[in-house]
C-alpha cells in the first residue's frame, strides 16, 4: 500500500510543483509526539522551501515572492485520521490539480476537508493572481505586513 504524504505546494505556470514527507517517515521522525499533535504537517515553512527548490533547481523564479504564486498545503489529523487541503481559493474549482495533489499524496476526497484560506485575515494563501496590486512588476511583494 501506498503511505500517505503531507506536503506543501505551487501552481507555477500551470505546473504543479509538490514537495512531500510520508507519514511514515514523521511517526518514525516524531515517535510518540506523532499521536500528541492535533495536526501533521510538512515540517518546514512555505518560504524556506521556496527559497531551497529554487535554489535546487536553478530557476529565475526564485526572484519572486514566495506568495506570488497560488500555493496550499496539505495536513494530517492523527486523532480523526483525515487530511485537510488548504488551497488558494483560485485553485479550488481546479478538479483535475485538486485530484492530482490528493493522488500525489495517496489520499481521497472523502477523507479530506478542502478549504481555502485566501480571504482570512491572516493574509494566508493569496497569490498575485487574486491580489495582483500586492506585487510589483518582479513579482515581489509592495505592500508592508504581507512578507
Ligand atoms: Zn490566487
Amino acid at each position: 500500500m501506498q503511505p500517505d504524504y503531507v506536503g506543501m505546494f505551487w501552481f507555477v505556470n500551470g505546473e504543479l510543483w509538490l514537495k512531500t514527507i510520508s507519514l511514515d517517515e514523521l511517526r518514525k521522525e516524531m515517535k510518540f509526539k506523532f499521536t500528541q499533535r492535533n495536526v501533521i504537517t510538512y515540517p518546514d515553512a512555505h518560504f524556506k522551501v521556496w527559497v531551497n527548490w529554487c535554489e535546487e533547481y536553478g530557476t529565475s523564479e526564485k526572484y519572486k515572492h514566495f506568495m506570488y504564486y497560488p500555493r496550499g498545503r496539505i495536513s494530517h489529523f492523527p486523532k480523526s485520521n483525515r487530511y485537510e487541503l488548504v488551497i488558494d481559493s483560485c485553485l479550488i474549482a481546479n478538479a483535475p490539480l485538486v485530484d492530482g495533489i490528493l493522488s500525489e499524496c495517496g489520499i481521497s476526497r472523502n477523507n479530506t476537508n478542502i478549504v481555502t484560506q485566501s480571504d482570512d485575515k491572516s493574509k494566508h494563501y493569496i497569490c498575485h493572481r487574486c491580489r495582483p496590486e500586492l506585487f510589483d512588476d518582479e513579482g515581489n511583494i509592495k505592500v508592508e505586513g504581507y512578507t
